[in-house]
């Protein structure tokens, strides 16, 4: 199977100190996939894990992407970003559409952990544009992720 993982830049983050942003770097993860989600719909979404350089998420899109892809789902972070999306625990996630979460959802109940839910709530009505299955932790709004920049992406096998 082919995924596409974006990775992302915050400017103001140093290279060297990314541990101490790790809140940041995460909540940029939620970020990146509510993006991908709202315009792409059909995504398969994999896993958003923190690595040294930051977080990557990577994604199985229904066709390939490219730079134009790229620029809009930038475009659409920084959209939410400036809606003063909150993150908050929420009670569950529709993963049904996502064999991924389904399976790591069956994988730490088997493990006997305790499922966490983070949705990206609307602050004007209060409802989660996009939940993830996490344990977090996150940045109380993702208003604090201003000086971004997605990086770039890159198939892996
Ligand atoms: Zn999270």
């Amino acid at each position: 199977m082919v995924r596409w993982p974006l990775i992302m830049d915050f400017f103001y983050i140093e290279r060297g100190n990314m541990k101490a942003n790790q809140k940041l770097n995460h909540t940029g993860a939620h970020l990146l996939a509510a993006a991908v989600m709202k315009l792409y719909p059909d995504t398969i979404l994999g896993i958003g894990p923190s690595i040294d350089e930051g977080f990557y998420y990577d994604f199985k899109f229904a066709n390939p992407i490219n730079d134009q892809d790229i620029k809009k789902i930038e475009k659409q972070m920084k959209k939410l970003v400036s809606g003063g999306y909150k993150m908050e625990l929420v009670k569950t996630s529709d993963d049904s559409k996502q064999p991924y979460k389904l399976e790591l959802s069956k994988e730490l109940k088997a493990k006997g952990e305790t499922l966490t839910y983070y949705g990206m709530i609307n602050p004007s009505n209060g409802e989660s544009i996009f939940t993830d299955l996490c344990a977090g932790p996150h940045v109380d709004s993702v208003a604090k992720l201003k000086n971004f920049k997605l990086l770039h992406f890159s198939a892996a096998y």
